[in-house]
């Protein structure tokens, strides 16, 4: 028998779990999928501090009570908004909390296909179970979306990998890797290689490692307020603007929010990562490709017009996540050609729908539309409440019509 249910979310990272803290607040019928915060407990160095602040580092439910700062006071765990950094240890915890204490109902199917019905949608998961849903919302992350460099992506995956997944790196002790990019992830996998005594180099063609500035609590507060406003995605006022204005971002044209997302906030690293980042680093390196030899890997660079060769045992390419739907595998063709998008990624309404009404993406696929918030935990406290409060509506209507 095939049951049926208003909303079905796909995804139990910050975004879903925050969109079902919402719905399960006013009662509405849904059900969620996946494992909890698998992203976060399985894929991320271990011993990693949150980039985000830590007033940006809660999951989202109307209740005042569930922030990480309220959970650290309740548990005397060292807390500050921006001066002392979020442990992932921390962070996962307060993570676990959160799914046990405000979507307790989650169930930790995958959903391995999706398609239209007449209904709305239909849902597969990987118990053989099938349902039906009147709405399906997509908060599927980031892991389908690593991206590897296209000129390295004939090289086996004995020599080269992507930084997400790896968290820890002891493996390696001893051997020669190479970290490609010279963003957060680049640095996390750094200086974790360095710890695990590894002999680490990084390799980008950016001309310096950016660090985020490190906050001053000595420093005019009001002076700074202005010029150099605090939000939840860093400071400045272009952060603050993107944080504070995801509608209006999505109301400027397309080429606009797309030249936008790829020039502002760059994957800077924490302050705190600064003075721990010892490894020897490639910058100004444009990566032309790789050869394997043996059981290693010439990696081929130009800088500055001269060709470079370097040796290693691996290459982890920590370039990043491109959001892209024909990377979801578990969605119909069907379906997925029925979506208008943006650069592979669907154009969304101020509610966060796709062009297939009752479909709706959250987090980095609604990041081409919203801006970089989107690509943060903290575009939740956005996203959430609206997704939830557009479902409730439709969800209300039907039942008067009923
Ligand atoms: C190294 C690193 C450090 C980061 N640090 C920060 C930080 O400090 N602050 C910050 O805000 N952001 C940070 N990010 C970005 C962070 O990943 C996102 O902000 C956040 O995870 C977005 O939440 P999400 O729910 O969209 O995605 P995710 O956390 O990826 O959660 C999505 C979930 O959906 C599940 N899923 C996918 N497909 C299915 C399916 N078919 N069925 C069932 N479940 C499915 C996945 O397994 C996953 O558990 C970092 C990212 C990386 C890689």
């Amino acid at each position: 028998m095939t049951h049926f249910c208003q909303t079905a979310i796909i995804g139990a990272g910050p975004y879903g779990l925050s969109l079902a803290a919402h719905l399960g607040a006013v009662g509405a019928d849904f059900r969620i999928f996946g494992k909890a915060m698998t992203s976060w407990r399985e894929n991320m160095p271990g011993g990693m501090m949150l980039k985000s602040d830590g007033f940006a580092s809660n999951l989202s439910s109307p209740d005042p009570a569930s922030t990480l700062k309220v959970w650290c006071a309740d548990r005397g765990v060292e807390y500050h908004d921006q001066l002392i950094p979020v442990p992932l240890s921390v962070f996962v915890e307060y993570s676990c909390w959160f799914q046990k204490r405000y979507v307790p109902r989650l169930e930790e199917q995958q959903v391995v296909s999706l398609a239209k019905s007449p209904r709305g949608f239909i849902l597969t998961l990987d118990n053989g179970e099938q349902l039906e849903a009147a709405n399906v919302v997509l908060a599927v992350g980031i892991n389908w979306f690593q991206n590897l460099p296209p000129s390295l992506r004939g090289l086996s995956r004995q020599l080269l990998s992507h930084s997400f997944g790896h968290r820890e790196l002891s493996r390696f002790s001893g051997k020669r890797v190479l970290i490609l990019g010279a963003g957060a992830s680049a640095v996390n996998a750094a200086v974790m290689a360095q710890e695990d005594n590894v002999d680490v180099a990084l390799v980008a063609r950016a001309n310096l490692v950016q660090f985020h500035t490190a906050p001053d609590p000595d420093a005019v507060s009001w002076l700074k307020a202005i010029t150099h406003p605090s939000s939840g995605i860093g400071p400045g006022w272009r952060s603050f603007l993107c944080s504070n204005a995801p509608r209006l971002f999505r109301r400027m044209p397309d080429a606009f929010r797309l030249r936008a997302i790829k020039r502002h906030l760059g994957p800077e690293s924490g302050w705190f990562m600064q003075d721990k980042l010892k490894a020897h680093q490639y910058l100004g390196h444009v990566i032309e490709g790789a050869r394997a030899e043996g059981d290693r890997v010439t990696l081929i660079t130009r800088q500055d017009g001269k060709w470079h060769e370097i040796v290693a045992d691996h290459i982890i390419a920590a370039t990043g996540f491109r959001p892209d739907l024909r990377r979801l595998p578990f969605m119909d063709e069907a379906l997925r050609g029925q979506i208008t998008h943006l650069e592979h990624t669907p154009r969304l309404s101020d509610q966060f729908e796709t062009s297939v009404p009752g479909l709706y993406a959250m987090g980095i696929l609604a990041a081409n539309t919203f801006g970089p918030l989107m690509r943060f935990m903290v575009g939740a406290e956005y996203a959430a409440p609206r997704v939830a409060a557009r479902l409730m509506k439709m969800e209300s209507k039907i039942r008067n019509v009923a």
